[in-house]
């Protein structure tokens, strides 16, 4: 049985164990790193390596790794044995602060997208004491950040910690005008709500596409989709629900505090949402969720598929990123106040993002730019690919008012000012809730629901951070050099809602109108990932990253490479998968089918059973299939020829464009004419399992 007292977080080297097993200086030098990401001494990290040792291998524990996060979006690991050999022939089990500190994995075969081309192809991994080390099965695993030798970024997590020190460093100099301490530090919060599906592993092993691509490539509508929407917040059927108990308890023990569970809208979908943490943590928090989620699966006789888009026609599934600022002594500065200073502060706050996102509507498109997340956005289940911001409407009324303050201050009439006679009464519980938008404020934290089910929330994160804390410090560098404090605050906050206020959006974002609408306004619409990716390395976003120390160009560069790369690699092996199936297994059940029905017109005719040919149902039948072979053959020809021109096209923006339009129609052309044709041949003869099956197949 488990027992929230003992077992929570029982697999972490956390506070509690550090204080419990550490000497009270080492202790406190430890945490002094954490708090202020000061470098820790040498003698310091042996002594914590030690203890940290020794707690593992009470554990049962006989190994150690670096857990990092390349830029393939999972997680890697090496794990080493703590195994030393005496002089005397015995072993003894040692892990030194030196091994804490540094590994050097071999980089050479982790997606670089060009760094290793100029520069070494040796990495190392560095641990990063912000995030606690924990155990999993038998080995102890040491977060890390990995970079080249030169120091370049490799992997995920660098950015997001570069880019919380921005945050930080912006948030501190607005907070100091605000009259805060010194020591007040800012950071940011996220809670990731994450979608998935489950289904028989019988159905998954009998489906290459889905073995492959996480998704399939072909599949007819079943008769009962998610028409009804009766699997939403239904009753959890016991396999699922066994399988999310030990789901649940097995994050807890990683002090992962798993709080919600329910059933999504599509049949065989759920969701499961932690309590919100730091981003740092809550990243590899919710990589780790998505580990386990996959490998306890096996157990229950289930499949988790993380997939944005497992399966057409049906919801896909995507990933709430909520995120805030709050100071270290726990206030959130996106809470609206009580007091009218309180309120300027938190308004001040509000605009920084509404600025953030309508300046950087690119970048935050990018984050969230696959293969995958284009079947999704803006298929009417998830936001379109236009960024905008939902305040809701009485949000959206106050900062109305308080921009006519400024027409009034224009005409010299009496103006209101923010944090001096003001105080709005803000909502405090936005029930209004816009479902679709893209980046929705809900009374306390923005939702970005862009983020697709199998990405890394590290990206858009990184990104979010970086773009907040530029529109903070430029708040700053404003609001230093003034006189008078709150009047400064008060034109900041009139003028940042004139300037940016096309970005607020409270009305339907599914809708057509929508998208003439955000035209007009300006707003960018990049549809797709070929459209997005190329703005990556614009000379704003350069710029912008290499300002706050997140990205140094020949970062961004690479990761733009890589993105694009990602993509096109991602389509390539759909196609090739498509047209395996189709010569593999499609072609000979559709060709066996056929022979059936033109062996039962034949014995007909031999017995002479009176039929006139045109009406009788094999001749009819075997029309039908022998038209749709043809399409089916031309559309396979179609694909196969665009897979062979691909290899012509020069560059990754190129490709990607190519892969997005001939490979990709192509494929959905061929899929069109296999799910016809699955429709019409004997259920005993089609070689995959069908929508309905595999949607229905958990009992
Ligand atoms: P829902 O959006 O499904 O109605 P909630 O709004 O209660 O549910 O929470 C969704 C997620 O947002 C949870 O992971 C929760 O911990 C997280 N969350 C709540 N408050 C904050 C906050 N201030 N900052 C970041 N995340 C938060
Ligand atoms: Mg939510």
């Amino acid at each position: 049985m488990f027992n929230m007292n003992t077992d929570f977080g029982s697999m972490v080297f956390n506070d509690a164990v550090m204080r419990d097993r550490l000497p009270k200086e080492i202790y406190e030098s430890l945490n002094k790193t954490m708090l202020t990401r000061v470098p820790l001494d040498i003698n310091v990290a042996n002594v914590v390596a030690n203890a940290m040792k020794n707690w593992a291998v009470e554990k049962g524990v006989t190994h150690f790794t670096h857990w990092f996060q390349p830029m393939t979006g999972v997680t890697a690991e090496k794990h080493e044995a703590f195994i030393s050999i005496e002089p005397n022939g015995g072993v003894i089990m040692e892990f030194s602060g030196k091994e804490l500190f540094r590994g050097e994995p071999d980089a050479s075969s982790f997606p670089t997208g060009g760094i290793r081309a100029t520069f070494e192809a040796r990495g190392y991994t560095a641990w990063d004491p912000t995030s606690y080390a924990f155990i999993k099965g038998n080995v102890l695993c040491i977060p890390t950040a990995f970079c080249s030798y030169s120091g370049e970024a490799l992997d995920k997590k660098t950015p997001l910690l570069r880019s919380m020190q921005a945050i930080s460093r912006e948030g501190r100099r607005l907070l100091k005008l605000f009259g805060e301490a010194d020591d007040v530090d800012v950071l940011a919060n996220v809670g990731a709500e994450q979608e998935y599906f489950l289904i028989d592993q019988s159905m998954y092993d009998k489906r290459p596409d889905l073995i492959y691509c996480g998704r399939t490539l072909f599949g007819a509508r079943p008769p009962k989709g998610q028409d009804l929407e009766d699997h939403y917040f239904g009753a959890i059927k016991p396999r699922v629900a066994a399988y999310m108990s030990e789901l649940d308890e097995t994050l807890w023990t990683l002090g992962i505090a798993s709080k919600t569970k329910h059933n999504e809208v599509a049949p065989a979908q759920h969701e499961l949402a932690p309590i919100y943490e730091s981003v740092n943590i809550a990243t590899d928090h919710n990589q780790l969720t998505m580990e386990l989620m996959k490998i306890i699966a096996p157990n229950h006789g289930l499949t988790c598929l993380l997939h944005e888009k497992p399966f057409a026609g049906v919801n896909g599934s995507g990933k709430h990123n909520n995120w805030s600022i709050a100071t270290s002594t726990g206030e959130n500065l996106l809470d609206p106040g009580s007091t009218p200073y309180e309120n300027a502060r938190f308004l001040l706050f509000l605009c920084a993002v509404i600025k953030a996102v309508d300046e950087h509507q690119d970048l935050l498109r990018i984050s969230v730019a696959t293969a995958a997340n284009d079947h999704r956005l803006g298929a009417n289940e998830a936001p379109p690919a236009i960024i905008s911001v939902f305040l809701g409407e009485e949000l959206t009324d106050i900062l109305e008012t308080i921009k006519r303050g400024a027409e009034y201050e224009q005409k010299e009439e009496t103006q209101m000012e923010i944090g001096v006679d003001v105080l709005p009464v803000f909502p405090k519980d936005t029930t209004d809730r816009n479902r679709t938008s893209p980046f929705a404020f809900t009374g306390n934290k923005f939702e970005f629901r862009m983020v697709g089910s199998s990405l890394s929330i590290a990206g858009p994160n990184f990104i979010l951070n970086t773009i907040v804390a530029d529109a903070l410090s430029q708040f700053a560098d404003e609001l230093e050099k003034a006189d008078d404090f709150l009047a400064a605050v008060d034109a900041l906050v009139k003028r940042t809602i004139v300037e940016h206020e096309r970005i607020i959006f409270n009305g339907n974002n599914y809708s057509e109108e929508w998208v003439a609408e955000a035209e007009k306004r300006g707003l960018l619409n990049l549809a797709a990932v070929a459209d997005a990716l190329p703005l990556f390395t614009m000379d704003k976003n350069i710029k912008l990253f290499e300002k706050h120390g997140v990205l140094m160009r020949s970062e961004v560069v690479s990761r733009a490479e890589l993105l694009m790369e990602n993509y096109v690699k991602t389509i390539h092996i759909e196609a090739l998968t498509m047209i395996d199936l189709v010569h593999r297994m499609i072609i000979p059940a559709v060709v066996d089918y056929t022979g059936k029905v033109l062996d039962s017109l034949h014995k007909k005719k031999n017995m002479n059973i009176s039929l006139s040919l045109d009406t009788s149902l094999e001749a009819k039948l075997a029309e039908r299939l022998s038209g749709l072979s043809g399409t089916l053959q031309r559309d396979l020809d179609r694909l196969e020829e665009a897979v062979m021109q691909a290899a012509r096209c020069s560059g990754a923006t190129e490709s990607a464009r190519y892969y997005g339009t001939e490979v990709f129609y192509s494929m959905q052309s061929l899929r069109g004419s296999v799910d016809e044709l699955e429709t019409i041949v004997g259920g005993n003869d089609w070689p995959l399992p069908t929508y309905g099956e595999i949607l229905y197949s958990v009992k």
